[in-house]
């Protein structure tokens, strides 16, 4: 008798889990049925939109970093392009804009967004006063901001962690720094990272060398910082300290998914209740989660939801075979950072340790 393994989110962690599930089971002549559920027929390549507003060759419009998202579903994935409405564990069902489907073993890969709302004075001066480049729509926009801009107080602003890719705010410093000297007016400008962490970065060793490498560049960073207001020309944090701008470029606050609070799965924030080791659902059987959706303590990126996919694989495996799930992750995370001029360093990290290596 087949099993039935529902994908839920068409993005990197959903795409991948389901490929290589399909092809493992197929290569262990087991009868599996993986259906990978979406409603991303494009797929956005997420660290291109970092490029846009700098407008690099290949990294002009939207159809630079997208593809049809079927192009990259493997053999024997049956890939439907539907809108999720609802989950329930209990009852082994989900429901789509068109209809509803059982499974045997459920993966959750829907990921997370952006919440402009969430921040007092930020949406009615989204797209005008301030920017982001978290989103294509945010990007392209930003790109014509930054061509207008002659000079002042740039400030790149973090609202709050959990943040998808926590290096990419760092890498767009360091673009823009590269941006500004090409166009010959970095002297004349204040460029400032503002976050709530205390320095660059989240892991000490890499905290330390991002850190300095900011300041080597002449960028003034006001760690210990979380947004909390933003007026039309300065940003104010809960215990009101504030810092000036002309040009403001935040990462809003993000949010997973309310499909896994109303299933009574997440924290309350939509980030899936996960165990880290074995990345099973903490509140219900037969449920798996990876990528941006989960609440595991390691960065909130594609490479993570890659090496989380092969232990999501290998425990789905384990226990159609009556067999119990193995702690196999280790919050495994590598990110290229771009830092300008041609240079990139590489970081590579777990839950336990890590730091630069090139
Ligand atoms: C600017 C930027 C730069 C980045 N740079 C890097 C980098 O250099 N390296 C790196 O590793 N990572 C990077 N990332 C992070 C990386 O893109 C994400 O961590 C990765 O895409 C997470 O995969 P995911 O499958 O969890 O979520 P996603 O890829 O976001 O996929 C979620 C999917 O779920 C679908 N979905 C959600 N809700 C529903 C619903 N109700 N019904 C149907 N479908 C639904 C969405 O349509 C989407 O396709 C970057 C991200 C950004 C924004």
């Amino acid at each position: 008798m087949a099993t039935y393994v529902l994908v839920l989110g068409d993005g990197t962690g959903g795409l991948v889990v389901s490929n290589l599930l399909s092809k493992q089971a197929r290569a262990k002549d087991l009868q599996v049925n993986v259906r990978l559920i979406g409603n991303s027929p494009l797929h956005t390549y997420q660290p291109g939109v970092l490029f846009l507003p700098f407008r690099k060759p290949g990294y002009r419009s939207l159809a630079d970093i997208q593809r049809k998202n079927s192009d990259f579903v493997g053999p024997g994935v049956e890939y439907l392009s539907e809108t999720i409405t609802g989950i329930d564990p209990q009852a082994r069902t989900v429901t789509t804009d068109k209809g509803s489907h059982c499974y045997d073993w459920l993966v959750l890969a829907l990921g997370c967004r952006t919440l402009v709302d969430a921040i007092e004075g930020l949406p009615e001066r989204w797209g005008t006063r301030a920017h982001g480049f978290y989103t294509p729509d945010s990007a392209l926009k930003l790109a014509d901001a930054l061509e207008k801009f002659e000079g002042g107080d740039l400030l790149v602003d973090i609202a709050e962690m959990p943040i998808k890719c926590p290096v990419a705010p760092l890498e767009f410093v360091c673009l823009v720094d590269e941006y500004l000297t090409q166009r010959g007016i970095r002297s004349r400008t204040n460029l400032t990272l503002m976050t709530p962490l205390s320095g660059a970065f989240t892991k000490p060793i890499c905290n330390e060398m991002l850190t300095d490498m900011l300041v080597a560049k002449g960028v003034k960073v006001v760690a210990n910082a979380p947004l909390a207001v933003v007026t039309d020309k300065e940003v104010a944090c809960p215990d009101r300290k504030t810092v000036p701008y002309d040009l403001l470029v935040t990462i809003p606050p993000h949010e997973g998914s309310e499909l896994i609070d109303a299933a009574d799965l997440g924290d309350g924030l939509g980030f899936g209740l996960t165990d880290k080791l074995t990345l099973k659902a903490k509140k219900a059987e037969r449920v798996f989660l990876l990528g941006d959706n989960t609440n595991v303590p390691t960065s909130k990126a594609g490479s993570v939801a890659h090496f989380q996919a092969e232990v999501v694989v290998h425990n789905l495996l384990r226990e159609m075979a009556g067999e119990e799930s193995e702690p196999l992750a280790d919050g495994h995370a590598n990110c290229f950072i771009e830092t300008g001029f041609g240079k990139a360093i590489l970081v590579d990290f777990n839950y336990d340790r890590g730091g630069p290596i090139c």
